[in-house]
């Protein structure tokens, strides 16, 4: 998602959410064409912001958090994006992976694993994870995960999850981790397929 400060790259995240990275580009250009800083987002009502955000879905919610946010950042943080994991959950609509973007995207700190949709769905598969709840499946990922490669195994698994590791018939064909994968979903495979292996 295209960003030119934290801010930006917190508001695009927000706005991800049951979206895809193409809509956001959209959006954010305009957003930030019309409100340039963090502090005109902190003199708007959610209700101005709905309209120019509507197109990524869940808009009444995400108008919230984005302004909510920002009010936050201009009362309690000097009108900087906090650089802790702490202080970034204090923002309205800032759960654990959205701090852990901005955290490993922008400040380069991998104090924990991005947890989205593909990483959820492609670490059952390969067997990393058992659990269904974020916060849980990063908990895990932490302990197997070398620390130092964090952020890279999130971005990794986001873009496997993109080109070949589909929700529905995932191109096992073309995999290199196949031999790895025993996943009960598998579409095509020359190992034991494991039935609790799943998303
Ligand atoms: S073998 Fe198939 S299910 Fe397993 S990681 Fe590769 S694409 Fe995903």
């Amino acid at each position: 998602m295209t960003h030119r400060n934290p801010w930006e790259l917190l508001v695009a995240t927000i706005l991800s959410a049951q979206s895809t990275d193409v809509n956001v580009n959209k959006v954010t250009p305009i957003i930030f064409q019309k409100y340039p800083t963090v502090q005109d987002f902190a003199a708007l009502t959610p209700e101005q912001l709905e309209p120019d955000i509507r197109s990524t879905g869940f808009f009444r919610n995400k108008s919230k958090s984005v302004v909510g946010a920002a009010k936050k950042i201009v009362s309690d943080f000097g009108g900087q994006v906090p650089e802790e994991m702490n202080q970034l959950l204090t923002l309205p609509g800032v759960a654990r992976k959205t701090a852990n973007v901005v955290l490993g995207t922008w400040f380069k700190k991998g104090v924990g694993v991005v947890v989205d949709t593909h990483v959820t769905r492609i670490s059952r598969r390969l067997e990393l994870t058992r659990n269904t709840d974020p916060a849980k499946i990063e908990q895990d990922l932490m302990k197997v995960i070398p620390p130092q490669k964090w952020i890279l195994f999130a971005h990794q698994i986001i873009w496997h999850g993109r080109r070949l590791c589909f929700a529905r018939s995932p191109k096992c064909v073309d995999c290199p981790l196949e031999q790895l994968c025993h996943a009960a979903d598998k579409t095509w495979s020359t190992v034991e397929i494991h039935k609790n292996a799943k998303p």
